[in-house]
């Protein structure tokens, strides 16, 4: 029996208009009512926020950004502060997605800037990390995650380490259709349950909320959901259809 709440985030990447949002929230709203043991995050493009924040007002989902920079303001042009995101009515943030450390030269050092800044600002992290598949391959999943691990938390205390989510995402199982069997997904997330017990202390490690993330859907989810260190989902494609989200919600039931 689990004593940990899950949670179900849905990660759109560079998917939908505000116009687009508006109707997928809607259509998504009564699907997921009657959920009351998971937390329920849309993490959606910064100009989508508006749309996706007074959609969902008054409802069980929470709205998340994808990412954040770690200077609270000045001449980093593109770029969005935690405080913009707070004022915007965002709880949610995700840090060190595989895409952002992939294409957009992310590093541990920055992944962990932007991880503080975030948590500094009062909002709650859904910290990304995992392996490629070179890596899992050579045998070296435990010590590539046991290190993302403790780099990306650097500096974060016991206090703000209750609004850290760690997303397990191996990188090979990224929009590729490949899912870690929920054994692989189980050991992993446990290896990083194990990291933060000795980095935090136990309490620390039974409580924190750990997600895997990588084609989850709503074929596989029940079972990934059902292993005892995995607390919900980081789900991508399957989280562009309100049915599959919906479903794989109700599979964490
Ligand atoms: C993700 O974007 O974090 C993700 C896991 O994507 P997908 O579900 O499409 O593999």
């Amino acid at each position: 029996m689990k004593k940990r709440r899950y949670v179900i985030a849905g990660n759109w990447k560079m998917n939908q208009t505000p116009a687009e949002t508006k109707e997928f929230i809607n259509k998504f709203i009564p699907m997921v009512k009657d959920c009351v043991n998971s937390d329920i995050v849309l993490c959606v493009p910064f100009v989508d926020i508006p749309a996706a924040v007074s959609a969902v007002k008054d409802t069980n989902i929470k709205i998340g950004a994808q990412n954040v920079h770690f200077m609270k303001n000045g001449a980093y042009t593109g770029e969005i502060s935690a405080q913009m995101l707070v004022e915007s009515g965002v709880e949610y943030v995700i840090v060190g997605h595989s895409e952002r450390r992939q294409y957009f030269a992310e590093t541990d050092k920055t992944v962990n800037l932007r991880t503080k800044a975030a948590l500094d600002a009062g909002l709650k992290v859904i910290l990304c990390l995992g392996e490629v598949l070179e890596q899992r391959e050579n045998g070296i999943t435990e010590e590539v995650v046991s290190m993302q691990t403790k780099l990306d938390l650097l500096g974060v205390t016991e206090e703000q380490l209750k609004n850290v989510i760690i997303a397990y995402e191996p990188v090979w199982a990224i929009g590729t259709g490949l899912t870690a069997t929920p054994q692989q997904a189980d050991e992993a997330c446990g290896v990083i349950r194990k990291v933060i017990g000795e980095l935090y202390g136990q309490n620390a490690a039974d409580e924190i909320i750990i997600q895997y993330g990588g084609s989850m859907n709503d074929k596989n989810a029940a079972e990934l959901l059902a292993m005892e260190n995995v607390d919900g989902g980081l789900i991508g494609g399957a989280s562009l259809k309100p049915e599959a989200l919906a479903a794989i919600v109700a599979a964490a039931q």
